[in-house]
This record gives C-alpha cells, sequence and structure tokens, in this order.
C-alpha cells in the first residue's frame, strides 16, 4: 500500500521568518497531523534550513527546483548535493511555472530528475495540460509524453520511490479543479506507463499526486481516487491552519 503524501510547494513566498512562525504554529499542532499519511513543505532555498530544524518530525522538507550538476561553475545555482546535505527529502522537477516561466525543456527537467535521485533524495516530477491541449483533447497523450521524458533513464528502484504529480496548468492558482474522476483517469493512464516502461512493482509502488487549487474542502475528493496517493498544494498550504485541515480531511 502507497503512504498518502500531502506536499506544500510555497513557490515564492516566505521569508524566513515567516518560514519560522509557520513552523512554530504547526508544530502547535502537530498533533492534528494524522498518523500514516506522510507530510512535505517545499519551500524556497532560503527556508529549508530553519523548516528542517523547526518543523515537526514527521514534516520533511522540500526543494522546488536544483541544477542537475554536482558542482561547478554555474553561478547562481544549487547543486542536488548542496541539498541532501542538510536533509533535504523530495525536489520538484518540471513544475508547469519552470517550464513557462524559465523555458525547462523536458529533456532539462530529466536531467533534473536523474540528478536528484542520484543525490539519494526523492525526485517530484510534474506534469500536466495546458488549457489549449485539454481543449484540443490531448491530455493524455501530452501527460504521458512528460512523464516518459521525465523519467527516462531512472532504474525501476528509483522510479518506485518517485512522485509523479498531475497538475493541469489551467487549474493552478485558478480556483478552477479537475474533477475527481478526470484526475483519476490521467493517474490511472500514468500508473499504466508506467508499468510498461519500468514494470509493475513500480507502478504499484509510484505514488501519484493531484495539484491544482487543492483546498480543505476538496482534497479528500482526489485523494479517494484509486490512483491519486496525495495533493500537491499551493496557495492552501501557506497558512498552517489549512494545512492542518488537509491533514485532517485525509483521515
Ligand atoms: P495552487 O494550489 O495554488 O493552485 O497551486 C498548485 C501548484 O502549482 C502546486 O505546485
Amino acid at each position: 500500500a502507497r503512504t498518502p503524501l500531502l506536499m506544500g510547494n510555497w513557490k515564492m513566498y516566505k521569508t524566513v521568518a515567516e518560514a519560522r512562525s509557520f513552523a512554530e504554529s504547526l508544530g502547535q499542532q502537530s498533533a492534528a497531523l494524522v498518523d500514516g499519511v506522510e507530510y512535505a513543505i517545499c519551500a524556497p532555498y532560503t527556508s529549508l534550513h530553519v523548516l528542517r530544524v523547526m518543523l515537526p518530525a514527521n514534516v520533511k522538507v522540500g526543494a522546488q527546483n536544483v541544477y542537475p550538476q554536482k558542482e561547478g561553475a554555474y553561478t547562481g545555482e544549487i547543486a542536488p548535493g548542496m541539498l541532501a546535505e542538510f536533509g533535504t527529502r523530495f525536489v520538484l522537477a518540471g513544475h508547469s511555472e519552470r517550464r513557462m516561466l524559465f523555458n525547462e525543456s523536458d529533456q532539462m527537467v530529466n536531467h533534473k530528475v536523474r540528478a536528484i535521485a542520484e543525490a539519494g533524495m526523492i525526485p517530484v516530477l510534474c506534469v500536466g495540460e495546458n488549457s489549449s491541449q485539454k481543449q484540443d483533447g490531448i491530455t493524455k497523450e501530452v501527460v504521458t509524453g512528460q512523464v516518459q521524458q521525465g523519467l527516462d533513464g531512472l532504474s525501476q528502484e528509483q522510479v518506485a520511490q518517485a512522485v509523479i504529480a498531475y497538475e493541469p496548468v489551467w487549474a493552478i492558482g485558478s480556483g478552477k479543479t479537475a474533477t475527481p474522476e478526470d484526475a483519476q483517469y490521467v493517474a490511472s493512464e500514468i500508473r499504466a506507463l508506467v508499468a510498461d516502461l519500468f514494470g509493475a512493482e513500480a507502478a504499484a509502488s509510484v505514488r501519484i499526486l493531484y495539484g491544482g487549487s487543492v483546498k480543505p474542502d476538496n482534497i479528500a475528493s482526489f485523494v479517494r481516487e484509486a490512483d491519486i496517493d496525495g495533493a500537491l498544494v499551493g496557495g492552501a498550504s501557506l497558512e498552517p491552519s489549512s494545512f492542518v485541515e488537509m491533514a485532517q480531511a485525509l483521515k
């Protein structure tokens, strides 16, 4: 059985001081973080350390990006080993904002996914169609193409450990969500592709999240679907109270 995963993506929000007060507040409510669920916050680099030190022990720390080289003359970039060094467990790769705003190609996303796994962390490969692709009826082709290219070169064991986040671009920050049925359909197609490419064991283990306008009052409708193992949450992960409400909804 796959452990459900509730993962926040803070994007470019929160100073270190704000991250510290989030961690303090979540710590005071940690009894409300139900057992049997894994929790994580993907924060700006500058707040990873304070979160690692201050978050409750069952809330893991994730990064939102990485540069896929061990070290070198790459001014402004951060290497996988630098993230692993202080206990970063997850790293996002291929978030739609990075694909769109920073022109990240599937090939670059794949380099990042491999580098994250090779450094002993868990890649969270983000995929999803935009609104015109949805209108054209090519959601499945777009998403499975991103998954195939994103996971290329990983071992079966690395895929079994990995996380794939299905986030329709049109649902991010829009207040609109996919229907649970549509999200389940895409998740099941992703899992079937993983089975074809990496075998049944990897497909049974890989965790698939839904993301896009997830809130306390809709999270359960997604996570109760057979192939959806949790959520990747932007806006609603910024307040400790709504993070806790989402945890409670997973009981
Ligand atoms: P929202 O939850 O704010 O729609 O953002 C989703 C997202 O992009 C998480 O990675």
